[in-house]
């Protein structure tokens, strides 16, 4: 895209704060495009097909993985992005590396390995998706990670506690861990795919809960936000609530989406307008701008506990990821006492349980299985 069709306020990659390590420029890609090319060619994210997101990768076929989530987000991201004339490879290179440091099995995984590591640290999926591009992924002869810019390693740190923020800065100065100590805000971008991909799964993890089975039509009726596009759809189209097949959910749904980035794209535009910020360090210090309005902001909430309630709490979810806890927790015994069931350069690390961590963080769920049953003689999944 032509940085000069930027907004004032949006991300320069020809201003960018730079690279840990010094590269010489690549024309023609400017330095946000070419950290989205390289989050691309990462191995962390080819592994996020085989994630779950909410469902166990081998429950069905057709539900959403850590990849297509990303994608899902990029996709919305960019769209808002364009409207908002902000830096849409900035954003594209954030959404699809939000979610790098994810353990297999969803949340329950990660809880079972922040339980593991309690002693030792803690985990946490956040700072492990920048652990991932900043010391993990081993493709370059120069350095370890990715070497990605200031701006997108300072997208990537969504939350940070203060003990973590002052550990990071005391190894590397200028750390982007800084802004937890400032309480200073990211670029505009990073506040952008924060917020899509909450808009995103809301409304996905609602496809892949009536998809399941799990959530119905009638139940959805009670959330108001999606009744009121669900009636809508049927005042046009009165003939889709007796079709076969799940029509009138996916239209529901896709003006759920539109209204949602729309009402996104309109507050944060008119924040935008309201602070003025000179350029895209004026951001950093102004209120966050990347916003819903009031009413929308409650209706998500709503949503969001819709969700908690009837499906992320449903019994068949939690029986399954709760089985992918125990996966990880036994796998992360396993290890801690063996390290060389691990390859070399994990089983020969100076810090044995960060290693471990590490290595349990980058697998893929049936990975995580397998090495399992393997290590335990067991299978928990049929
Ligand atoms: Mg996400």
């Amino acid at each position: 895209m032509n940085p000069d069709a930027l907004a004032p306020w949006a991300s320069d990659p020809r201003r960018s704060r730079g690279r840990r390590i010094v590269e010489a420029a690549a024309p023609p890609r400017n330095e946000h495009q070419r950290d989205r090319d390289r989050i691309v060619h990462s191995t962390a994210f080819r592994r996020l097909v085989y994630k779950t997101q909410v469902f166990l990768n081998h429950e069905g076929d057709l539900f959403r993985t850590r990849l297509t989530h990303s994608l899902e987000v990029a996709q919305l991201g960019r769209s808002a992005a364009r409207a908002l004339q902000l830096n849409e490879d900035l954003v594209e290179a954030l959404a699809l590396a939000h979610d790098l440091g994810h353990t297999p099995f969803g949340h329950a995984g990660q809880d079972a390995l922040h339980a593991c590591m309690l002693e030792h640290g803690g985990f946490e999926h956040n700072l492990q998706s920048l652990r991932v591009v900043d010391e993990l992924e081993a493709r370059y002869a120069a350095f370890d990670g990715l070497n990605l810019c200031f701006e997108t390693r300072e997208g990537i740190l969504k939350h940070c506690s203060r003990r973590n923020a002052e550990r990071l800065l005391a190894a590397e100065p200028g750390h982007p861990a800084q802004r937890f100590l400032t309480g200073t805000q990211p670029s505009l971008e990073a506040q952008l795919v924060n917020l899509v991909d909450e808009l995103a799964y809301i409304t996905h993890d609602i496809d892949d809960g009536v998809r399941s089975g799990l959530v119905t039509m009638a139940q959805l009726g009670e959330v108001p936000l999606v009744a009121r596009f669900r009636d809508e759809v049927l005042a046009e189209h009165p003939g889709l609530a007796s079709k076969p097949g799940r029509r009138l959910l996916f239209e529901t749904l896709r003006r759920v989406v539109s209204a949602l980035l729309g009402d996104l794209v309109d507050t944060t535009a008119g924040a935008i307008r309201e602070h003025c910020p000179r350029d895209a360090e004026a951001v950093r210090a102004a209120p966050t701008l990347a916003r819903l309005s009031e009413p929308v902001r409650a209706q998500c909430a709503e949503l969001k506990q819709f969700l908690f309630a009837q499906l992320y709490r449903h019994p068949q979810v939690v029986q399954s990821t709760s089985l992918g806890r125990t996966v990880v927790a036994e796998l992360f015994s396993a290890y801690s006492e063996q390290p060389h069931q691990m390859p070399e350069d994990f089983a020969f690390a100076a810090d044995r349980h960060r290693a471990v961590a590490d290595y349990i963080a980058g697998m893929t769920d049936r990975f995580a299985l397998r090495e399992h049953h393997r290590l335990t003689g067991r299978r928990l999944f049929d």
